[in-house]
């Protein structure tokens, strides 16, 4: 056996890539080093921080636990410590004698910080860190227009995302070839970090790489061939893949979803089947573009995309945010949305685009506002796909001109939620009510009235008319 400190040892700090296969940083640590030290850092606002979500960090918690059993089933062990990142890594790199940390990219302006911290913290004792591509297929600026500028248009971006071909995944971390002694400091992860279960319930989502793996099987085998008519009907079970709160956690590599996916399409047996599996690549590309976005341009994480609309005059007030939050606002669609969102850590994305648009179109609260709330709910938050959506449906974003795209909540409740399946499965006050009622109770207020379902706090069509006064000051001179 190699001494301990004549091997190269590189440590992989896992962050967003709980996963032992397809994983880039970790598959470059491995084959470069002749032992490999798994590493984890538990943030101590992991479980109660002020943007952590339950659903979230329940996810976290399961996808660590699984991480670890899968580590320790090739030899690994994984150490997890706590405190402060860049102290801990140092005093890590000491006692392994590691020449150096790996790690893969995050485009967070958070992570850009941390990741700074822990390399000046890293430099005295010459211990780089390396961070990788992984997240994503292509980051940062890897994608320019012709003039050598960032893509900011959807579609053109889209194409040119598109005409590259895709890398394949990396292969599985391998057995360990040394591993890390006992006397190595680690902390015990705490006891609710659990084995996954599998998900119950249409709204539940189970944590960990074999969950992970399960889904998109589930999803390729036969439901992509539909996507294109099912992706927007959020009653249905399986109309979409679920694998979002998956990516947060990196319980599963991109390169292998759309390595499975490029499968698919080629063996899709007629147009309408390559057609559902062209519409999940798409989505796929918002993921990337929307990253590319915060990546390019940080600001956007708070910030208005168009900075003139940082000078809107949002009227709406608190009551009417807090309606919003609890599902109480008189609009079915919203309220199911939302209820469904606070019992679940789940919302269908498009629930997401009408209750977004609600609260900033139709209660002129601040997307930031609606943002933060996702956030702290969604088992899937992410900043970039959140902040690209949210600014999408004020319209603070990065379309032409969309402020005047103004959904209608009873439209868009009988256009997706027909027979109002949904919006009964969440609403016990409006479960008996029949037929097209469900989605404007206030039209039957004798049937509506018996129920306590409340009333709509706002008439929509007031507030359109407000909220395209809104958005003409502030674009005034323009
Ligand atoms: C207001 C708002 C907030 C959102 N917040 C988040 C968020 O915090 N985290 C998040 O992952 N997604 C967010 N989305 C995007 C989208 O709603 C979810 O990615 C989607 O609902 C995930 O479900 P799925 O995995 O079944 O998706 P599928 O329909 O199976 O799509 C496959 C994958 O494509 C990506 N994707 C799909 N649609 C989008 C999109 N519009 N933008 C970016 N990526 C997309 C996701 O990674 C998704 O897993 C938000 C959308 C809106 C309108």
């Amino acid at each position: 056996m190699l001494a301990w400190r004549s091997v190269t040892t590189i440590i992989h700090w896992f962050r967003r890539d709980l996963r032992v296969s397809d994983n880039v940083a970790l598959h470059e640590a491995y084959s470069r080093g002749d032992r490999l030290v798994p590493f984890f850092f538990w943030e101590n606002d992991l479980a109660d921080g002020p943007d952590s979500a339950p659903a979230r960090t329940a996810l976290a918690k399961s996808a660590l636990g699984s991480l670890a059993r899968n580590l320790e089933a090739l030899g690994h062990r994984l150490v997890v410590r706590r405190g402060d990142p860049a102290v801990e890594l140092r005093k890590l790199a000491t006692e392994t004698g590691a020449s150096a940390v790996f790690a893969n990219r995050g485009y967070e302006p958070g992570d850009r910080a941390r990741d700074a911290a822990v390399e000046a913290a890293l430099a005295p004792s010459s211990v780089p860190l390396h961070t990788f591509k992984d997240a994503v297929v292509w980051e940062g600026r890897e994608i320019l227009t012709a003039a050598g500028g960032v893509y900011t248009i959807f579609t053109p971006y889209s194409k040119a995302w598109k005409a590259r071909p895709i890398p394949p995944p990396r292969p599985k971390l391998g057995k360990a070839k040394q591993s890390v002694p006992p006397g190595i400091a680690s902390w015990a992860l705490p006891a609710d970090v659990v084995e996954p279960r599998d998900a119950t319930g249409p709204e539940a989502v189970a944590g960990g790489e074999r969950a992970a793996h399960r889904a998109l099987e589930a999803f390729v085998e036969k439901r992509v061939y539909e996507y294109a008519g099912t992706r927007d009907f959020p009653a249905l079970d399986g109309g979409t893949s679920r694998l979002s709160p998956h990516l947060r956690q990196g319980t599963i590599g991109i390169r292998t979803i759309l390595a499975r996916l490029q499968a698919a399409g080629e063996s899709a047996a007629n147009d309408a089947a390559r057609k559902g599996c062209e519409t999940w690549l798409t989505e796929w590309v918002w993921r990337e573009f929307y990253h590319q976005i915060l990546s390019n341009h940080p600001q956007v994480a708070t910030r208005c995309y168009r900075p003139e609309y940082d000078a809107l005059e949002w009227a709406g007030t608190d009551a009417q945010f807090d309606a919003w939050r609890a599902g109480r606002t008189g609009y079915p669609i919203v309220d199911a949305a939302m209820r469904c969102l606070d019992q679940t850590g789940w919302m269908h994305n498009r629930l997401r685009m009408i209750a977004s648009m609600f609260l900033t179109k139709d209660l002129l609260v601040p997307w930031q506002r609606g943002e933060r709330w996702f956030m702290r709910r969604l088992a899937d938050g992410d900043l970039a796909a959140n902040s690209g959506g949210w600014q999408w449906s004020a319209g603070t974003g990065t379309d032409a001109a969309p402020y005047f795209r103004i959904f209608n909540p009873a439209t868009q409740g009988r256009r997706f939620d027909a027979d109002g399946e949904f919006i009964r499965r969440w609403i016990p006050e409006l479960a008996s009510m029949k037929g097209d009622a469900v989605h404007a109770p206030w039209e039957e207020p004798l049937a509506a009235g018996r129920t306590g379902y409340p009333r709509p706090i706002v008439d929509h069509a007031v507030q359109r008319g407000l909220c395209l006064a809104m958005f003409k000051a502030a674009r005034v001179g323009l």
